[in-house]
């Protein structure tokens, strides 16, 4: 007979795993508890030697979504053997931490829903402790059905029944619900009037997806706008519906065999797929796949994901197909969630509306998650990841981190870890930054925060900036300024855990620099303390600033301008015609309204648009993309970015330009001019790498969203035997700067 304590911490609570340690104690006739406390759950277990190591190896192989990273076990005195127990969760703000992320529907769940016969056959809402939402419907904590959007649904005897009995999967399942006591949905035409109820409701929405209509759809953290994936003309009118010219839809499949009837699969890729976060997973296209052109033009790539909530596979079941499943809103602002506001704002897009009564008290996105070289990595953290921290430290002040412009997100600093907040989209519109300002409020509610440093961007002009400067007043809290590339760099280091130096290649677009230019194509020496920048990309300017980023063209001219100022005056009459390009000359010559940047986001550009790739693009990095995809049919020499001796480095690019331009007059073929491109910068890697010889080298910054070309430099550095470190759990473009910042600070204040 023995005794043992357990601390158990990984993904433990909010997720079945109280109810799951008491059917195992029990199976395996153990004596004693277990018991939520403050991130963690402490169990003691008393029994005989065999059954204890029996229940130590069933609890360290808990199954999704409950995941067990850690069991620090002590012997203990024994005591009368009391029957196994689940205890009520530890008081007070010890337990306030636990804030677990939705989860797409579970086997189980799926099984009683498709099902004839069954209770819950065909309901819509159907959860468990395994599976449902959970941070889209929480208003407090701790995380009790009364402080959830649930709150207006009383329990059926049936639910209560299931929700009071320890041996149901739906023990405390806080949203519990079925079709007698739970939400249900109804369907409204485009002028709101409603059409038809439950089943039918279902049943007339899957009609209008296959006749091409477009459907707005309350799903779980928002309205998402649905139409049929096979049928280009649908998909075109919600382009133009929608404002949003060619940036990838995100599609919803039936199930997994479609989805390799789409796309090449691999494990790892069919693992995201089938996980409980059900993120969006960026696949590559089989030819003859039966998806529109329209969903990704110029693209070999599809997001795809699987459905998450009953309600999404039942339409996306009956419809049979694909379905383009896009967030609820013009360009890029915030989703609607409620009803009215989405009837006011997708009226002119939708033609019906499938909605529910189950309230959304804060919209979440889609995550989308890729598969780089090192495993999935998150582009987008949102549903099913946050808010769950990212990353332990062992820092002295608590920090409020309030993130960059684009791909807005916060993180909060305190009791040894980073929590990131879901995706908040770009703060460009009066509506993004009203979500920020509630995200914040949420955070430091929710985790009884109370920062000593509001941390935030060095540019002067972001909305998530000025917002930190109002808040540090409002808490009496300290701000810390992160620069942009610093804070890429610090992000990866404080997934990994990693104080000591490292070298980071921040490679961007365009960040605020310390030297008020608009950096980019960055090489920084990041320890604790903080950050050398110890080499760059050799400056260029951007003629009209910010406009570059949609028209790379101009990156060109600017470019070519700083190597040959007449050849740059051609070609701008050229692209611009004579009077629009004599003024962008007159700009480059004159150095007005053409800020100087050494942004490696913008040396894409302009490559791009000097292999000819268009003269526009509709989102930032557009066109970086399809020269990735470009590059991956053709094969090319490295060209020459000699380094400029200074302080920092400068890398001379221009050597590489007049090689690309010299091929490119030569007819050599563009796939081939973009492969060498990318194995130019490889190699540059590389030689900065070695240049400066550093213990750990980090990648940060969106340009390593390209695949072939973080494939590239890890390879080749790892070759050279430099041990190369790569973020995965926090996003390696703007939407992980909120972790550096926080990191960053807290570091700064030690
Ligand atoms: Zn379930
Ligand atoms: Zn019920
Ligand atoms: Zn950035």
């Amino acid at each position: 007979m023995a005794r043992l304590g357990l601390i158990v911490r990984g993904v433990v609570q909010g997720v079945g795993f109280r109810p799951f340690v008491y059917r195992i104690a029990r199976a395996h006739g153990l004596a004693g508890f277990v018991q939520n406390q403050r991130g963690r759950v402490a169990i003691e277990v008393q029994g005989e030697r065999d059954a204890l190591d029996a229940f130590l190896a069933e609890l360290g192989a808990a199954e999704a979504p409950a995941r067990v990273d850690e069991i620090v076990a002590t012997e203990m005195p024994e005591t009368d053997a009391e029957p196994f127990v689940i205890r009520s969760s530890e008081a007070s703000s010890e337990v306030r931490a636990t804030l677990p992320a939705d989860l797409a529907t579970c086997a189980d769940c799926q099984r009683e829903v498709a099902t004839p016969g069954e209770r819950r056959y065909r309901y819509p809402f159907t959860n468990c402790t395994r599976c449902g939402p959970r941070y889209s419907i929480v208003e407090s904590l701790p995380y009790d059905r009364a402080r959830t959007s649930m709150k207006g649904f009383a329990l059926c005897a049936a639910c209560a029944a299931e929700y009071a009995n320890v041996a149901d999967r739906r023990f405390h399942a806080q949203p519990i619900a079925c079709p007698k006591c739970g939400p249900r949905i109804w369907l409204l035409d485009a002028a709101g009037v409603e059409v038809a109820r439950d089943d039918a409701a279902l049943d007339q929405a899957v009609r209008l997806l296959c006749s091409g209509r477009i459907l707005a759809l309350r799903g779980l953290g928002g309205f998402q706008l649905l139409c049929d994936a096979t049928d280009d003309a649908a998909v075109q009118r919600l382009r133009e519906r929608k404002r949003r010219e060619q940036k990838p839809f995100a599609l919803l499949f039936p199930d997994l065999s479609a989805v390799r009837a789409a796309a090449k699969l691999s494990f790892d890729e069919e693992r995201a797929l089938m996980g409980p976060e059900a993120p969006i997973v960026l696949l590559r296209r089989t030819p003859g796949a039966r998806v529109a052109p329209a969903v990704a033009p110029d693209s070999p790539l599809i997001g795809v994901m699987l459905p998450y909530t009953p309600l999404h596979a039942l339409l996306v079941e009956a419809a049979a197909r694909a379905l383009v499943c896009t967030s609820g809103n013009l360009s890029e602002e915030p989703m609607a969630t409620d009803l009215d506001d989405a009837l006011e704002r997708l009226g002119a897009i939708a033609d019906a509306f499938l909605t529910h009564d189950r309230p959304i008290v804060r919209p979440v996105d889609d995550s989308l998650v890729r598969l780089g070289p090192r495993g999935t990595a998150i582009l987008r953290r949102a549903r099913g990841f946050a808010p769950q921290p990212v990353a332990k430290i062992d820092a002295p002040v608590a920090v409020l981190a309030l993130g960059a412009h684009m791909k807005g997100s916060i993180a909060l600093c305190q009791r040894g870890e980073i929590i990131l907040s879901q995706h908040l989209g770009d703060l460009e519109s009066p509506s993004a930054v009203r979500l920020l300002e509630r995200t914040i409020d949420d955070f430091l509610a929710f985790f009884d925060a109370k920062p000593d440093v509001v941390a935030c961007d060095l540019h002067p002009d972001y909305a998530s900036t000025r917002v930190a400067e109002r808040i540090a007043g409002e808490l009496g809290a300290r701000i810390c300024r992160v620069q942009h590339h610093h804070a890429h760099v610090a992000a990866v280091m404080a997934e990994h855990g990693i104080d000591d130096p490292v070298l980071g290649l921040a490679w961007d677009g365009t960040g605020f620099g310390s030297d008020g230019t608009v950096w980019g194509g960055e090489v920084l020496r990041v320890n604790a303390a903080g950050f050398e920048r110890v080499a760059a990309l050799r400056g260029f300017r951007l003629p009209g600033g910010d406009r570059a980023m949609r028209e790379p063209r101009r990156s060109a001219l600017g470019l070519v301008h700083a190597m040959d100022p007449e050849r740059a005056e051609a070609l701008a009459e050229e692209w611009f015609g004579e009077r629009d390009g004599h003024v962008l000359s007159s700009m480059l010559a004159q150095e007005i309204g053409s800020p100087l940047t050494s942004s490696m986001g913008r040396l894409f550009d302009a490559v791009a648009a000097l292999v000819d790739l268009g003269p526009r693009a509709s989102f930032e990095g557009q066109i970086a993309m399809q020269l990735e995809h470009l590059a991956e049919r053709g094969r090319g020499a490295p060209w020459p970015i000699p380094f400029e001796a200074s302080n920092p480095l400068r890398l001379d690019w221009r050597p590489m330009l007049e090689a690309l331009l010299s091929e490119r007059d030569r007819g050599v073929d563009r796939a081939d001019l973009a492969a060498s491109f990318h194995a130019s910068l490889a190699e540059l890697a590389l030689r900065v790498v070695g240049h400066f010889s550093p213990a750990r080298v980090v990648l940060g910054g969106g340009c390593f969203q390209n695949r072939l070309l973080e494939t590239a430099t890890i390879e080749l550095c790892e070759r050279e035997g430099f041990s190369v470190l790569t973020p995965r759990t926090v996003p390696v473009n703007d939407g992980g700067i909120a972790v550096g910042q926080a990191w960053a600070a807290a570091h700064a204040a030690g």
